[in-house]
């Protein structure tokens, strides 16, 4: 009998997790100038597990309404040694739906996410799923091991963030995780039970627990192309990571009208002290509007963060979802291995 909190769809053992085989989720928006050299890293990978763990794979290719080829030249890849899924967005979702995407269409046990950009290097990935079958791992996630070449400015906005999100969290979101990572078949079941439309992948993939497994790497430099991960959608990201997994900003908010109020005390007291003791009588215009201005920017703050989480509750209640098909291909590969 199975208990109730049990995940559904759910390999008995081993042996047929891995008879699941993985899916490659690969988002790509106007990746067309990497595409088919990634495609033949993928396959030449997809090789490589089924011959040492006899794992079978498939790719699905999320496009996130490119604008240029990628589409065209997605539909026309080969499958040889793994299955080839194209799954078409109406439009430009952004990244965090794309993977949603892919994770949705996804028809095997194990889950693969991986940048299209060349970034995510192929290579390494025998080493995550030789941590998930070797080693018993569930969530096998990459980080940056310096950030180096990024500015000092980036890094003081990342550390902060990261501070602010982990406040008081019971599961920390490790600093420096990206988004390239191995989920067991068992994560892959209980990530899809999150009922969440604001999605962060990075923080749920974290959240749902099991066994977690930091690798260390270099990422390659892009193969082609710019980040289309400009500042300001990092901080939209940020706020949209922030608002949906902690309410570290509302606390933040009751800490400093806290805060506020403790000083305005004091500054009352120190007032009635010099007006009763030294008798002077107090010149108050400068303090006044000092003590206005700080109220008035620390309110709007924080109505400004309340709009945030209010925002958010719209958004879920509307329910809309999260991304529309507009166009979906699947491609068995041409032979599959014996599965066992
Ligand atoms: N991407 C996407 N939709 C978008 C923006 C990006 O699917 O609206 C994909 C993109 O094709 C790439 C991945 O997300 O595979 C990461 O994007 P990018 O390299 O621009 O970000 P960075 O590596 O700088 O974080
Ligand atoms: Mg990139």
């Amino acid at each position: 009998m199975t208990p109730p909190s049990s995940l559904p769809g759910l390999p008995a053992d081993e042996a047929t997790a891995i008879a699941q085989g993985l899916s490659i989720i690969v988002p790509v928006y106007n990746e067309a100038a990497g595409l088919e050299q990634l495609h033949e890293r993928l396959s030449a990978l997809a090789a490589k597990l089924r011959q040492r763990f006899s794992l079978a794979c498939e790719v699905v290719y999320v496009d996130d309404g490119s604008t240029d080829d990628t589409l065209k030249l997605a539909r026309a890849l080969s499958a040889t040694v793994l299955d080839v899924q194209v799954v078409s967005l109406s439009r430009n979702f952004g990244k965090e739906a794309a993977l949603m995407a892919g994770l949705d269409h996804a028809r095997r046990g194990a889950l693969l996410f991986m940048d299209g950009d060349g970034q995510h290097s192929p290579d390494l990935v025998e080493r995550l799923v030789d941590h998930w079958i070797n080693d018993g791992f569930d969530v096998i996630y990459t980080a940056k091991s310096h950030r180096t070449n990024e500015s000092l400015l980036r890094r003081i906005g990342v550390h902060s963030f990261y501070a602010i999100i982990n406040w008081g969290a019971r599961q920390r979101i490790p600093e420096d995780a990206g988004d390239f990572r191995l989920l067991s078949p068992r994560a892959a079941a209980a990530l899809r039970r999150m009922p969440e439309r604001n999605r962060f992948f990075k923080g749920l993939a974290s959240w749902i627990g099991f066994r977690q497994f930091r690798v260390d790497y270099e990422p390659d430099v892009r193969a082609h192309g710019m980040t289309t991960f400009n500042a300001a959608r990092l901080l939209g990201l940020s706020i949209e990571g922030l608002t949906s997994f902690s309410v570290a900003p509302l606390r933040l908010a009751s800490l400093l009208g806290l805060l506020l109020a403790l000083a305005a005390f004091l500054f009352g007291l120190s007032i009635l002290w010099e007006t009763l003791v030294d008798g002077e009588s107090v010149p108050g215009y400068p303090s006044l509007v000092v003590g206005i201005m700080t109220l008035g920017g620390v309110q709007l703050l924080m109505i400004g963060i309340m709009g945030e989480y209010i925002g958010k509750i719209l958004s879920e209640l509307k329910a809309r979802p999260i991304y529309f098909v507009a166009e979906h291909s699947v491609k068995q590969a041409e032979s599959e291995p014996s599965a066992g």
